[in-house]
């Protein structure tokens, strides 16, 4: 008898944008072939989980049928392209997602053994010698490592543009998108213990139009194939070329290759990199909701039943889903007419803006960890809503309820979650160990630091009932929480990822 081998499969949805029938399929193929759940992930993308190895085929050939696919959303190439859901302009969101969209389909290997092997399409195997499929942009040896690309459009950083290879800032003049901002050589990912490596913040190094957006990162991508470590895969993430060469080395080449020179990047702001929940009115007369959705889980629990609600939602729904950076759900473009009728299915099956929540809570991000991530070195989603309920009992004494205060958990140094970028976070070193990092910006231009090693609940409790209690009392006017602790001295600014450990 063959092993129940099973498996995780995640659906490249790039923008995080779905449609309500594709959400269905998800719904379908969770209950049918998976665990029963779906995973929204970081970088708005689903992962289904428990896949049986036999209903593997079957399964993407059912996702390919819905217009979605997994290709590109694990390997060595460009992964998900993310982008903002922005629901309350509306006009900018298409535009900027029709970009994210465009760049994520042509920055797609070309090869067609996927459809060989998952499709049925002919031919299943093939070699440079007997033939000539070659990737153009690509090469014969793909990327030395993963590739993230990321599109925010200011005020929101919801997205974190500053942890992805590549990010594009979107620069709005009078309600109209005139181009991007490039800011290169973010990522997260470290190893616990070696200092050469770190999480890194990507730079901003110049503005382009939206038409040079597939020149700019085809000619980025080149650059990371021709200069990426190949021989140390720990050293291998495009930030360690970029910090290797130099910012002004790679823009260089950048320019060079282009044959153009970048202009000057604009002026932008961010205010943070949450989410904001409940309804809003987008200007074409649209209505958005945000859905707070703990840990990027969807399932039904014994007295909330989330994905049934949803599922019912998606039926009647004639717009879309957006799935956000931070694992919540927006049911977009909700007509006028629809909207009573959402609304009255998200109050039968008590979906929640999140407003009964504390606001640390609401601004909370876990990975999947154990038991199905590999990887883990401890908990993650399962533990932190647990976590959480103490450190609300902290939050109320102090009066800190509606203080949006980032926190994120990952079961390793991998960082999918993007720990380094909560003002709170927490790595996983051993079951029930963690290491605790302070100090990141809320709105995500500012990395963490770690503050203790090692620790498990009752010491992170003591430490955050103290530093919570300082905070509630010392702050300054609309001071964040991971301005604080650096201002207080409670923590080093990290002013760049190779100080990070510093
Ligand atoms: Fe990613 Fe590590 Fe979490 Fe696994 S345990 S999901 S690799 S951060």
């Amino acid at each position: 008898l063959e092993p129940a081998y099973q498996f995780m499969l995640r659906v490249r949805t790039p923008g995080g944008v779905s449609t309500a029938d594709q959400w269905l399929v998800m719904d379908e193929l969770a209950q049918k072939y998976g665990n029963g759940t779906l995973k929204l992930t970081t970088r708005q993308a689903f992962q289904m989980h428990g896949i049986l190895k036999w209903n593997m085929k079957q399964t993407i050939q059912d996702i390919h049928a819905s217009m979605l696919d997994t290709i590109a959303a694990c390997g060595d190439v460009n992964r998900n392209v993310m982008c903002n859901p922005n629901p309350d302009q509306s006009e900018i969101h298409t535009e900027v997602f029709k970009w994210s969209k465009q760049l994520s389909d042509e920055l797609l290997p070309r090869t067609r053994a996927y459809h060989e092997l998952w499709l049925d399409e002919e031919k299943v195997a093939s070699s440079p010698e007997v033939d000539e499929e070659v990737e153009p942009m690509y090469g014969p040896l793909y990327l030395p490592r993963k590739f993230k690309i990321g599109i925010a459009v200011p005020p929101s950083n919801d997205i974190d543009v500053f942890s992805q290879d590549l990010g594009f800032i979107a620069i709005v003049e009078d309600n109209k998108l005139i181009g991007f901002n490039v800011a290169i050589g973010g990522g997260m990912g470290m190893t616990h213990g070696d200092k050469e490596t770190y999480p890194q913040l990507a730079k901003v190094i110049g503005f382009c139009k939206p038409e040079q957006l597939y020149d700019i990162s085809e000619k980025i991508i080149t650059i990371q194939r021709d200069y990426g470590n190949r021989s140390e895969r720990k050293n291998a993430r495009f930030k360690y070329t970029v910090d290797r060469l130099g910012l002004e080395t790679v823009k260089e080449e950048l320019e060079n290759r282009l044959g153009w020179s970048l202009d000057e990047a604009k002026a932008f702001h961010f205010d943070h990199n949450g989410d904001r929940y409940g309804w809003v009115k987008g200007v074409k007369g649209k209505w958005h909701f945000t859905l707070f959705v703990e840990g990027g889980r969807i399932a039904d629990y014994e007295n909330y039943k989330l994905m049934t609600g949803l599922r019912e939602i998606a039926k009647i729904h004639t717009g879309d889903f957006r799935l956000t950076g931070n694992q919540n759900l927006v049911i977009a473009n909700v007509t006028s007419q629809k909207k009573k009728k959402i609304t009255e299915l998200i109050e039968q099956y008590s979906l929640t803006d999140g407003a009964h929540y504390t606001a640390i809570r609401r601004s909370s991000l876990a990975c999947v960890a154990l038991p199905t991530c590999g990887l883990a070195m401890a908990e993650a989603e399962r533990y932190l809503p647990e976590l959480l309920t103490k450190i609300d009992a902290i939050v109320d004494a102090n009066g800190l309820k509606d203080k949006e205060i980032t926190i994120r958990m990952t079961g390793c140094p991998n960082s999918c979650g993007r720990p380094a970028l909560g003002e709170i976070g927490f790595i996983g070193k051993a079951p029930g160990k963690y290491n605790m990092y302070l100090g990141a910006a809320h709105d995500g231009s500012r990395l963490s630091k770690m503050y203790r090693e090692n620790i498990g609940e009752e010491e992170i409790l003591n430490e955050l009932r103290a530093l919570l209690a300082n905070y509630a009392k010392e702050r300054t006017e609309g001071e964040h929480f991971g301005d604080f602790v650096v201002r207080t001295g409670v923590i080093a600014e990290t002013t760049d990822g190779t100080n990070f450990h510093n």
